[in-house]
């Protein structure tokens, strides 16, 4: 099997990785790939957002696969693309990526479909109409920007001066671009949150471990929000009472919601959720792998994954294939200094090979490039110090143990990966 991988972060080196091991794969391209992926697959330089370029460049590799591990391809449609040109892939229609791509898309499918979620207040055009409706909500309120906005697009607004603020960044500066031309303001749930993530050919579908991201920089999750700080699995985040709840009135619901309105959906869809004294509900759907979720989730999977990806683009997934390794998986995101902020690149990378000695642990990179023999720093994240073991104990010493091996000028990491949040902190955003 040849296989293209579109992306060139953490999640993609994780999933090049596990795709290599399989005996079915013989070659790997990666579009455009990082200072790890470079020794592991051929690196061809592109864009990930133009799927035109994408379509080209795969019809002339023609490989038997697919796989996309960032938003913007698939927001831009290239499952259709490569569908229509006879190209194998696992992606969702553009037309199912609006759940992404649109979070007023979202909010009005999870409620035509009567899918527990957040209440909404409102979706408003104009930045007049979302200051107007401050006065009837409750707080903290939840405003969304429309469209994508690189992570930056949700803020939990704890009163109305700083829910003015950030309808005036959003709205009137467009400080996110147009994604933020619209807004929804929703009511602000509390509780833990858990990514759900579900592999589906259209017919079928299986869910992945579940697992719970780090998304604020700093331990006790204080600081701005991140791509992702960290994030772990263990079985035990989500029992299986809590799982039959989340499959019987969400997963199930969105899927025949989807399906009754023309999609039969393909390809991963990542359910966030927040766990509320009421019962599970939906905090975003995304129609890709979570990065870092993807690394834990990676790390205990025991199965052929090109078999299993292949099967999925085929229409044929068969959900008996995938076994988990018991126990963890602890992914500990190091970060440039400076990072979420303004941080400098180039930074020589040391420690890798002594990292990767350490049994159960793979180091994945995001943030690097190869300068001659040397690996030096190119991102805001850097690495993902990644480690599956018996117990999640065992999972977090080894990845700690390997992250203290590397180093590079102004690296920084949270300590705290798998610590349950503080009630305060998880509502103060
Ligand atoms: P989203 O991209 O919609 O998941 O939002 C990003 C983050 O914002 C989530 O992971 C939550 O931490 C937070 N968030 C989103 N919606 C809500 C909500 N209704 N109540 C509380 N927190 C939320």
């Amino acid at each position: 099997m040849r296989i293209l991988v579109i992306g060139g972060g953490g999640r993609e080196h994780a999933l090049i990785r596990k795709l290599k091991r399989s005996p079915h794969v013989e070659k790997i391209w990666c579009v455009p790939g990082n200072g790890g992926i470079a020794a592991e697959a051929e690196c061809v330089a592109g864009d990930p957002a133009d799927v035109a370029a994408l379509v080209s460049l795969a019809e002339k590799l023609r490989p038997d696969l697919t796989v996309v591990g960032p938003e913007l391809p698939l927001v831009n449609g290239i499952g259709d693309a490569f569908r229509a040109k006879s190209l194998p892939i696992v992606a969702p229609s553009q037309k199912a990526a609006q759940l992404e791509g649109s979070k007023i898309f979202a909010k009005e499918f999870l409620q035509r479909h009567a899918i527990p979620t957040a209440e909404l207040y409102g979706t408003y055009d104009s930045p007049g109409d979302a200051y107007g409706a401050l006065c009837a909500v409750d707080w903290p309120v939840v405003i969304k920007a429309d469209g994508l906005c690189a992570g930056k697009g949700v803020f939990v607004a704890p009163n109305p001066d700083a829910a003015t603020d950030f309808i005036e960044r959003v709205m009137v500066n467009n400080e996110l671009g147009p994604g933020g031309r619209r807004v929804l303001l929703e009511e602000g749930l509390e509780g833990e949150e858990l990514s759900f993530i579900v592999t589906a050919d259209g017919e079928r579908y299986t869910a992945l471990v579940p697992t719970r991201d780090h998304k604020r920089v700093f331990d006790g999750n204080q600081g701005p929000n991140t791509g992702g700080m960290g994030a772990y699995s263990t079985d035990d985040l989500l029992p299986a009472e809590l799982r039959d709840t989340v499959i019987g009135s969400i997963v199930e619901p969105t899927l025949q919601g989807l399906k009754a309105e023309g999609i039969d959906y393909q390809g991963f869809l990542y359910v966030g959720l927040m766990l509320t004294k009421s019962g599970p509900k939906v905090l975003e759907f995304n129609c890709r792998l979570g990065d870092p979720e993807t690394q834990a989730i990676v790390a205990r999977m025991d199965f052929d994954l090109a078999e299993v990806l292949a099967d999925a683009a085929a229409g044929r997934l068969d959900p008996e294939k995938l076994r988990w390794k018991p126990g963890a998986s602890v992914c500990v995101v190091l970060a440039s200094g400076g990072y979420p902020g303004k941080f400098e690149v180039g930074k020589q990378i040391d420690g890798l090979t002594d990292a990767e000695r350490i049994t159960g642990v793979n180091v994945f990179h995001a943030g690097t490039k190869r300068e001659g023999d040397a690996v030096v720093s190119s991102g805001g994240r850097v690495l993902g110090v990644t480690a599956a073991a018996p117990s999640l104990e065992a999972a977090l010493a080894a990845a700690y143990e390997a992250s203290g091996k590397i180093h590079f000028d102004g690296m920084h990491y949270r300590k705290d990966i798998a610590a349950k949040p503080s009630r305060s902190s998880s509502v103060a955003r």
